[in-house]
């Protein structure tokens, strides 16, 4: 331990830089108050001191004083040193901050006693501060990256933007979301998840300024707090953060992958925005954007999204695209979803060789998909097939055994060899494709004069012909677009009339039946009995 002595008499001064050394004290030792005092202001400076009462300069009691001032952390602990008898001195060096003291000429012993008293002070006051300085950081910083926590992110976004607000200055914050990271877990493990989010977190702390503020805000969803940066800045690091991000690999052992990320922007100035909360918002609607858009992007807040734009400069066929990339977005949600609704089937009949067989086959994939630059999503499907591949196999396997008891090497070989089976397997997990042959042809007419296939009678799905005649009914029934309402009667009649040309005349006369045996609407039996001849006519 450090420790200053202050005294203007050389014989005291140098006795105690021996005894002090000879005690294993570091000494730095001064001749007058004032350079006491450079010393006592100075970066690194001694916390045990030992002032003389008198000395040129400054006396011992101002030091006092002024040392109690600066309020020093750890605490200055200050012997000082007084002449025998004057016990007033004493008395008002304690009450100026001094410590304790001891009176010229001192008993070497009870310098000792007296000093290894003030070093236990100063160490306590050390254990108790690493005490608190270990809470505060466990409060505000996330355990796995370093990063600062959401809970303290939300205390220095209120102070940024009261200040931003205050000195007119902007605030920037960039929302990051790892895209597809439950995939990175699912394929590698945890521990692999959390070292790409120790190794991306360390990335995002490269990137930014000594004055940006990077902030684990959840699970793999990150912030970077900027104050006084507009919206041309923090899109400047995010496209840095974006780039270095996707070239980035992340390696653990036989495990190797790269990460993606989207980004939401939002700026105080740029989006006029009134309260903290809200540029949170402004960018989490613009990362849902990005990801919906496609992901690996970065998108600055707008009011609207633009694909719901009033703006008519944006082609429909922008439209339609955001339109179905949001869409995809949620379709690979559900494909997700019934891969690990299958997994879990299989979870416990497939043992742990298939589990490993399965694991290696989509890490293979990802090696092969990655050098050969496929694009995210074709490697996606690939593995999907191998876990489709697999499970069903799992499946098969366990259905003919049940039948069988025990499979010989040929049934085996059956089941490897039939890709059949799985394809009819997979076919149930293709859910939409009726639906989408019945939108497709919902346009035909049942004479083949309709579009886009020119199909007639049954070769236009049972599907589209129901849907075609009852989507017609209830826009006659309703008035729907320019058309003006029907009443039943017309409806009827306007049936019984495309009947053959337009609707399946079975179709129509099995609505009639249905109109009369529900009561569905209040017709004259007359009106339904002449649709009725008009239609058997057309048949
Ligand atoms: P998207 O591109 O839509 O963001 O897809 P995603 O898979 O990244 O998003 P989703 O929200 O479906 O999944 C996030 C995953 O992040 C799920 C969760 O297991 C994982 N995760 C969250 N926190 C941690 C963590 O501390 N460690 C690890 N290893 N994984 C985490
Ligand atoms: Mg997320
Ligand atoms: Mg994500």
């Amino acid at each position: 331990m450090k420790v200053l002595i202050a005294d203007d008499e050389n014989i005291t001064r140098r006795r105690l830089e021996k005894l002090l050394t000879d005690m294993g004290y570091e000494v730095v030792s001064c001749k007058d108050g004032l350079d006491a005092w450079d010393v006592i202001k100075s970066k690194n400076a001694p916390s045990l001191l030992i002032l003389d009462w008198m000395m040129p300069g400054m006396d011992g009691v101002e030091i006092c004083r002024k040392v109690r001032k600066l309020a020093r952390e750890p605490y200055t602990f200050i012997l000082l040193l007084t002449s025998k008898g004057k016990h007033d001195d004493f008395v008002k060096g304690m009450d100026a901050g001094a410590d304790d003291y001891i009176t010229k000429p001192f008993d070497q012993n009870e310098l000792r006693v007296r000093l290894k008293a003030g070093k236990r002070i100063i160490e306590l006051n050390e254990e108790l501060l690493s005490v608190r300085d270990n809470f505060a950081k466990q409060a505000s910083n996330d355990e796995l990256t370093g990063l600062y926590n959401r809970h303290y992110m939300l205390e220095i976004l209120r102070t940024e933007f009261a200040r931003a607000q205050r000195y007119k200055t902007d605030l920037s914050c960039i929302l990051l979301d790892l895209d597809c990271f439950k995939d990175v877990n699912d394929t590698f493990g945890h521990t692999f998840g959390d070292l790409v989010l120790r190794e991306f977190s360390e990335e995002l702390k490269q990137n930014a300024r000594k004055t940006d503020i990077p902030i684990r805000y959840g699970g793999e969803e990150f912030m970077v707090l900027l104050p006084n940066t507009g919206i041309a800045g923090a899109q400047k690091l995010a496209e840095k953060i974006r780039t270095r991000c996707e070239k980035k690999k992340y390696v653990d052992g036989n495990n190797s992958t790269t990460v993606t990320v989207s980004i939401g922007i939002a700026s105080l100035k740029q989006h006029q925005l009134t309260e903290g909360r809200e540029i949170i918002a402004c960018a989490d609607k613009a990362l849902y954007q990005s990801k919906a858009e496609g992901r690996n992007r970065i998108t600055v807040y707008m009011k609207k999204p633009s694909w719901i734009s009033e703006d008519n400069k944006i082609s429909e066929d922008r439209d339609l695209g955001h339109l179905k990339e949001s869409l995809s977005v949620i379709l690979e949600k559900t494909k997700k979803s019934s891969i690990e609704s299958l997994e879990l089937l299989t979870r416990d009949l497939g043992g742990k060789e298939h589990k490993q067989h399965n694991h290696d086959v989509k890490r293979y994939i990802n090696l092969i998909g990655e050098t050969l630059a496929l694009p995210p999503s074709i490697i996606e499907t690939f593995k999907r097939s191998a876990n489709f591949h697999d499970n069903f196999k799992v499946l098969l396997r366990k259905t003919l055994k049940a039948k069988n008891k025990v499979l010989n090497n040929e049934e085996r070989n059956e089941i490897e060899d039939h890709p059949y089976m799985l394809s009819e397997l997979i076919d149930m997990f293709d859910f939409f494709a009726n639906e989408k042959s019945i939108l497709q042809h919902h346009h035909e007419n049942y004479n083949g004069t309709g579009y886009p296939d020119g199909l007639k009678e049954s070769e236009i799905p049972l599907g589209a012909r129901i849907f075609a005649m009852t989507d017609a009914i209830a826009a006659m029934l309703s008035g729907r677009l320019y058309k003006a309402k029907m009443s039943p009667e017309e409806m009827i009649a306007e049936l019984a009339d495309k009947a053959g040309t337009q609707f399946d005349p079975m179709l129509v006369s099995l609505f009639f039946d249905i109109i009369e045996r529900q009561e569905l609407f209040s017709v004259p039996a007359e009106v339904l009995e002449q649709a009725r001849e008009k239609v058997c006519k057309a048949r």
